[in-house]
């Protein structure tokens, strides 16, 4: 073990949870799949099966789909006046409230994600989410428009229909918020595919959602894997539209596969290279604590993660020391233990592949300041790892890692801080520190990505649209813009006395 470190995945710090919900959630039951097979998740703390959980694949999606076309077809929910689908998602919400701690804890075995982050933000912040959408969902309408010949028109906004949601496993209720949320407050109906590593918490949100009043066929949880299931479902001719998060390779799949079937609609939140700009004048030490959280919160398997960090000259050295010296008290160890910072990367898949990116970059002569290494024997545990000198062209400096390892690199004016900044495919988010306002504002209108934290990182909010440019991908979950989304505009149009039109 490292010696910031001390993973105790041996040690209970908390009792573990029931796991109450394993099969697939379809029409309000919970059901085998249709062939019967299950397979395996896993508890990334210890690399040990924590259950089976049933593994669906296009039947399955084929039965939750008729579940769901038909309760939009016929169902109540999108014709239920939106006072009452706000009545029912604010209950819903209370219920994620009172079950905070099993939600918080079914991520944490599942995700290895932190119980004291869990309870505290993840699970809190996904029942606000359902509050503030059930908040809108009894304001939704359109405009009157001013036409400009003797015609009388207006918009209404109509739920798009039935969504699949493909959802990640790095924030599993919170992603899942972001998108059943706003969905439901449209009047939508759904199928949820959860990453196949993380599929617990999304059946105990489908119970709750149940016991709130969600109707059946409303919300349908289908696990299984991404090439099946999750391949069903964007190429199924009855779903209208679906709001995919992941990867930028899955994404492109996704898009192909809606070209090919019914030509539904997608939305694509997908990978991120972001960079952390730091200017001279920025307060070192506060400067080297952001860049640690940007790139450490939830053991670097954030989509925004602060990678790239981007260091002007002047305090180059002084912040590199202040980031050896802060990264030993990014304690790894059991995610249950209230005194660690960072807990095991998702599955062995994602460790051996943050490890292999560590060996590459120490091969193409970036310098490792501090970490690199696994830490202990048993479960997916990684040091937080810093690498200076990082050169643009280097792997470690181009490519989503999704895991702790930060790449430092030297600027030296303002222009060459943008030019480096923009110079990656991706456009998800970005940093500035800085106490100057005329480079503040500068340098967060000429940086291409969709969310840019002057003097913070991390800093969400449901009133803030989110979505990348560039190969982050297109379409913006929360906000007004993550509601709109789900919804068809039409317009209504009739001619008014004297009009040439009647
Ligand atoms: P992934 O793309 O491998 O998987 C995401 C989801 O897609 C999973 O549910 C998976 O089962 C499914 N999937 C896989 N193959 C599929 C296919 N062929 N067809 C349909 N669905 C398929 O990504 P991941 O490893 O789960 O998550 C990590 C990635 O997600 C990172 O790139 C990260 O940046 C990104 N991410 C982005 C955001 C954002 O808001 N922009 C948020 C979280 C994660």
């Amino acid at each position: 073990m490292g010696a910031n470190s001390n993973a105790s995945s041996e040690e209970s710090f908390v009792k573990l949870p029931t796991i109450k919900f394993t099969k697939l959630f379809i029409n309000g039951e919970f059901v085998d799949s249709v062939s019967g097979k299950t397979f395996e998740t896993i508890d990334p703390r210890t690399g040990e099966v924590i259950t089976r959980v049933a593994e669906g694949d296009k039947e399955d999606v084929d039965l939750a789909v008729k579940a769901a076309r038909a309760a939009f077809d016929h169902g109540t929910w999108p014709r239920l006046p939106g006072i009452e689908r706000r009545r029912i998602m604010m209950k819903f919400a209370d219920l994620i409230d009172e079950h905070a701690e099993e939600l918080a804890k079914l991520d944490t075995v599942d995700a290895g994600k932190l119980f004291s982050m869990g309870i505290a933000i993840d699970i809190p912040q996904a029942a606000q989410t359902f509050r503030y959408y059930a908040g809108a969902a009894d304001k939704i309408h359109g405009n009157v428009l001013k036409m400009s010949t003797e015609l009388q028109a207006y918009t209404l906004l109509e739920p798009v229909g039935v969504v699949g949601h493909i959802i990640p496993w790095n924030f599993p209720c919170g992603m899942l918020s972001f998108k059943v949320a706003p969905s439901l407050a449209a009047g939508c109906t759904m199928v949820i595919k959860p990453a196949e590593q993380t599929p617990l918490s999304a059946l105990y949100l489908a119970h709750l959602a149940q016991l709130a009043g969600v109707p059946d066929g409303v919300i349908n949880v289908v696990n299984g894997f991404g090439e099946t299931a999750g391949a069903a479902v964007s190429y199924h001719m009855d779903i209208d539209k679906v709001s995919f998060t992941g990867s930028t390779d899955v994404g492109r799949l996704v898009m192909q596969a809606a070209a090919k079937s019914n030509l539904k609609s997608v939305s694509l939140e997908l990978g991120g290279k972001s960079p952390l700009v730091i200017f001279d004048d920025a307060d070192v030490d506060k400067a080297a604590d952001l860049a640690l959280l940007g790139i450490l919160f939830n053991k670097g398997e954030t989509c925004v993660a602060s990678s790239r960090v981007l260091v002007q000259e002047g305090i180059h050295d002084e912040l590199v020391k202040k980031l050896k010296e802060k990264a030993k008290y990014w304690t790894v160890g059991d995610p249950f233990d209230p005194n660690v910072r960072q807990g095991p990367q998702v599955c062995r898949q994602q460790f051996e592949r943050v490890l292999t990116y560590i060996e590459h970059g120490k091969r193409e002569g970036a310098t490792l300041l501090t970490g690199g290494k696994p830490v202990g024997n048993k479960g997916y545990y990684i040091e937080p790892t810093v690498f200076t000198d990082v050169k643009d062209d280097m792997m470690i400096a181009k490519d989503e890692i999704f895991g702790p390892v930060m790449s430092v690199m030297k600027f030296k004016t303002i222009e060459e801080a943008i030019q480096r900044a923009n110079n990656t495919k991706y456009g998800l988010a970005a940093g500035i520190v800085t106490k100057n306002i005329d480079i503040a504002n500068t340098v967060s209108r000429s940086i291409r990505a969709g969310a840019i934290w002057i003097n913070c990182y991390l800093a969400a909010d449901n009133d803030a649209p989110f979505g990348g440019y560039k190969m982050s991908g297109f379409g913006k979950d929360m906000g007004m813009e993550g509601l709109h989304k789900y919804m068809h505009i039409k317009s209504v149009v009739t001619p008014i006395y004297n009009s040439p039109w009647l």
